[in-house]
């Protein structure tokens, strides 16, 4: 049925790859471009050995996802209806610039980062509104798991349950391990600019600003653990108050462990996680970018991962009867078990899998309509529907407080 490229061949992308591989009736074609082709051919090579009955039809090209010029010339060669963009946030504005161009729809799982800034705001992709809106092309925002995911069950809560929602806390906790001294799940630059900046939340109308990780409580993640959480800024905090206005409070948690935040701590303190470049031999480096290249890649975590993901989101307000409610809307999921469905870590899987769905649901028609969009303003009943099909399925807890003030 579509032409789709995933640009990017990292963790993400390849979960992206082989669950369009899995729905092959909606998925037919899928270029794979990215800036070391190598990648893409080793998830290609992975697709023929692991889902010989695939029928959707795979290629790679090589492309540098800075250069609009190169992108329109590649999306024009090969046709697309949409681009899935799992590269880097740094890359989002040139590939919404090349969709405009040749006329093709857009979805991504982050949003905008200039390189040199350490800061990411919708600010800069909302500003496409008008041109995507008369060009009759779609652009989705952060469809991945968080942001993504969360603003479906924001959605799917203020919808089926709490309709004025005043209180929101999204928790993220990643209970795995990958047997190494210190890694970061999903790329390590962005993880680690995300994670040593200070933290954001939102109260009656206003960001408060802490210090990075400097409020924490211990909170259980059904059928998971208890694992100390902390408040992070997280970018779907900014479009969810936006988009529910009701809300007068609203937060992001995530758990780090002990080893994770005193590894963190060291390289932070010599210096190794700036962004500003240094002088090395004559060479202008980034050292977060040095950083990077010694570190494990993502992708390279997944084999041997054990232990789980959970995700989700609590909400608090006043429920349907006009009565207080609190109501918990999550997914877990098991690191070997997307290892052996998808060669992947939880982190990738958990971010891929509801990037394919989007991808469906516009291609489908179902989430379709010109203009730049976040999750939480389409119908988010499709969305949970096929997360429970295509492998992340999603629970409920109603009345209890899992997350405290
Ligand atoms: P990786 O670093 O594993 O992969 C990124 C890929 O993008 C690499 O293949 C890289 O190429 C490619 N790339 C980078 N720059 C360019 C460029 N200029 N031109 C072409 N290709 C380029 O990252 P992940 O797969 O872990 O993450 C992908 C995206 O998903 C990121 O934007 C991340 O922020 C987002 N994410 C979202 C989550 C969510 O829940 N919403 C959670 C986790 C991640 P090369 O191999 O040559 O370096």
């Amino acid at each position: 049925m579509s032409k789709v490229i995933i640009i990017g061949a990292g963790g993400v992308a390849n979960v992206v790859a082989k669950k369009c591989a899995q729905n092959d009736s909606v998925f037919t074609e899928v270029l794979i471009a990215t800036r070391t082709v190598s990648k893409a051919d080793k998830i290609v090579a992975e697709i023929h050995e692991h889902m010989p009955n695939s029928k959707t039809k795979f290629s790679t090209a090589t492309v540098d996802a800075d250069n609009v010029p190169e992108l329109v010339k590649l999306i024009k060669e090969f046709g697309p209806e949409m681009v899935i963009n799992v590269a880097l946030p740094y890359q989002d504005l040139t590939i919404m610039d090349a969709c405009l161009e040749t006329g093709v729809h857009y979805l991504d799982t982050a949003n905008y980062e200039p390189k040199d800034v350490a800061k990411f705001e919708y600010s800069w992709q909302w500003a496409y509104q008008d041109r995507f809106k008369s060009a009759g092309l779609m652009a989705l925002l952060g469809c991945g798991f968080d942001p993504g995911a969360t603003q479906a069950f924001t959605a799917y809560i203020a919808k089926h349950h709490i309709p004025e929602i005043e209180y929101l806390d999204i928790i993220d906790c990643n209970n795995g391990n990958h047997g190494k001294a210190f890694a970061t799940n999903f790329n390590p630059e962005i993880n680690i600019r995300e994670i040593t900046a200070n933290g954001r939340y939102w109260e009656n109308g206003e960001w408060i600003e802490t210090q990075p990780l400097e409020i924490a409580q211990d909170i259980y993640y059904p059928n998971v653990a208890t694992r100390r959480s902390y408040v992070l800024y997280h970018e779907e905090l900014e479009s969810l108050v936006k988009h529910f206005p009701t809300i007068k409070r609203a937060r992001f948690w995530m758990t780090f462990g002990e080893a994770y935040i005193k590894h963190l701590n060291v390289l932070e303190g010599i210096g190794m996680t700036s962004i500003e470049p240094i002088d090395f031999r004559g060479q202008k480096i980034a050292p977060i970018e040095f950083l990077k290249a010694v570190l494990p890649a993502p992708e390279s975590l997944a084999a041997g991962y054990t232990g789980q993901t959970c995700i989700g989101v609590q909400a608090k307000g006043i429920g349907k009867d006009g009565k207080e409610a609190v109501h918990f809307v999550y997914n877990v999921k098991d690191h070997a078990e997307c290892y052996r469905e998808v060669q992947a870590q939880g982190v990738s899987y958990t971010t891929g899998v509801p990037a394919m769905i989007g991808a469906m649901l516009m291609l489908q028609g179902t989430w379709m309509q010109a203009g730049v969009w976040n999750v939480e303003q389409l119908d988010p009943d499709p969305f949970i529907d096929a997360m429970n099909k295509w492998g992340l399925p999603v629970d409920e807890l109603a009345g209890i407080e899992l997350v405290r003030d």
